[in-house]
């Protein structure tokens, strides 16, 4: 790390030496500074980075509920407002008992650039609670949901701050949140995104981070005169990213012949049709049920358990292209290894910061395509941006208009990535590409904002 880079991380570590998820993201992050600050003087002198890794503001609140034998329950609430430089703060809302402040501000930061790579008006933000909606009825989630939208209303607004889903916050989630900032401030607006078809929710937002996800990797591939047609793929995870993306990859022609969750892996040689895909849609969105069920059901298919830290058997499989779609550090450096031992030739992140820093180092000193997620996952905000315009215009564009503006989206988002990597560090490391060319837009709208 260079001087200026260097001293910026010692003080996020000083300031907040618990935080090792926001640290882990600020130091990625950082790594790619190093090859432009000497270079743009201006950087350092109106402080941007320094400025960047403090969220403009970071609220954090009680979320209290009753529970269906009576019983008061209470969970913690976050909202990080990271940067409004380029538009109102944009960003999930994630539940899950993992959730804290250093995940909450590791996600909104690098929303941040996430959103700016998106070409749209959005600036980064990110929320949730330790909330666990996994083993709660429905009237027990609702509860929870119009709790958590009571204090949250105060802070958000379709022009100040627009949340959506995450982890744990799908759908439903998303209905019961509108439902109650409806009724507390008497407006229907775009104040979420994710929403119902019936009420405002644009078309292919549920598909898009996954679709997203392929298409942004399907341009790296042609990029190297390689295909997805007839590939071996691993995805991990088996919720609204992992699904999707098993969606688009069988379009392309693909063999996806692993799902995951944090109870185990299925292992499916024969592939995930598109069949069996829709058995796995109504297990995890309708029955709530757990991966381990498809291996019950399908024959050939085998189940393993997770069990504890160390090497994951998901990524011990061997396989061409491999889509992380679980949760952040899901890959390892052991993971890595065994990928590159296996013969991976490109990692698509659709999770957020699945790869542990030393795992992303060990890719790309290897030479396997990296497709960092600020940039390969950044079709489920961009979507998410469309339906905000479609609410503002109060008009709806069908699937098909949607899907070709993702696609047109996910296609610059390349472009960008590629030209930043050419230009300020090596062909085809888009993981200093996107950090540099989502981090040159923020800085520039920062420096013209003045010292806010
Ligand atoms: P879902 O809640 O729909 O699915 C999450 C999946 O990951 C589930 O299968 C879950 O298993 C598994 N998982 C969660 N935590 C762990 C863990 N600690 N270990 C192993 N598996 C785990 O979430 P999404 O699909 O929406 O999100 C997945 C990732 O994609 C996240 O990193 C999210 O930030 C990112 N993302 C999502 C976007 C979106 O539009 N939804 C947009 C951009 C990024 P289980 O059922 O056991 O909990």
């Amino acid at each position: 790390m260079n001087q200026l880079t260097q001293q910026i991380y010692q003080h996020v570590c000083q300031l907040d030496p618990d935080q090792k998820e926001f640290q882990q993201a600020v130091y990625t992050f950082l790594l790619s500074m190093d090859k432009i600050v000497d270079e743009l003087p201006e950087i350092g002198y109106h402080k941007v980075i320094e400025r960047m890794v403090e969220p403009e503001r970071a609220i954090i609140f009680r979320v209290p509920w009753i529970d269906d034998e009576g019983r008061l329950q209470i969970n913690r609430g976050f909202r990080v407002q990271q940067s409004s430089a380029l538009g109102p703060y944009k960003g999930g809302l994630r539940f899950h008992p993992s959730v804290n402040l250093s995940i909450m501000k590791f996600l909104a930061f690098e929303q941040v650039f996430k959103n700016s790579l998106t070409g749209l008006p959005m600036g980064g933000g990110k929320g949730g609670s330790d909330f666990n909606p996994k083993g709660k009825s429905e009237a027990e989630v609702m509860r929870f949901c119009q709790s958590f939208m009571t204090e949250l209303y105060r802070h958000i607004g379709p022009d100040t701050d627009v949340p959506a889903g995450d982890i744990g916050v799908g759908g439903r989630e998303v209905g019961y949140m509108f439902g109650q900032y409806k009724r507390i401030t008497d407006t229907f607006t775009g104040v979420l995104t994710g929403k119902g078809q019936s009420f405002g929710g644009s078309l292919i937002r549920p598909e898009a981070t996954g679709y997203g996800l392929v298409y942004f990797c399907n341009e790296i591939l042609q990029g190297e005169g390689k295909k997805l047609e007839g590939k071996t793929c691993l995805v991990s995870g088996s919720g609204n990213v992992a699904q999707y993306t098993v969606e688009k990859l069988n379009q392309f022609g693909a063999r996806v012949v692993t799902l995951s969750d944090s109870s185990g892996m299925i292992y499916d040689e024969e592939g995930i049709t598109p069949e069996k895909l829709e058995y796995v849609k109504q297990l995890k969105n309708v029955k709530r049920g757990r991966i381990r069920e498809y291996a019950e059901k399908y024959k050939g298919v085998t189940y393993i358990p997770r069990t504890g830290e160390g090497a994951n058997p998901i990524w011990d499989i061997k396989a061409d292209y491999a889509f992380p779609c679980a949760t952040q550090n899901e890959i390892n450096e052991e993971d890595a290894a065994n990928l590159i031992k296996n013969g991976i030739q490109l990692v698509g992140e659709g999770a957020n910061m699945p790869c542990a820093a030393a795992a992303e180092k060990l890719f790309i000193d290897k030479g396997v395509l990296l497709a960092p997620a600020k940039a390969a996952n950044a079709g489920g905000v961009a979507v998410s941006g469309l339906e905000m315009s479609q609410n503002s215009m109060r008009l709806k564009w069908t699937s098909a208009e949607v899907d070709q503006k993702l696609q047109q989206i996910m296609r610059g988002i390349y472009e960008n990535a590629s030209a930043a990597a050419d230009k300020y560090s090596e062909h085809n490391n888009f993981v200093d590409g996107a950090n540099i060319a989502g981090f040159l837009k923020v800085a520039d709208a920062m420096i013209a904002q003045g010292y806010v």
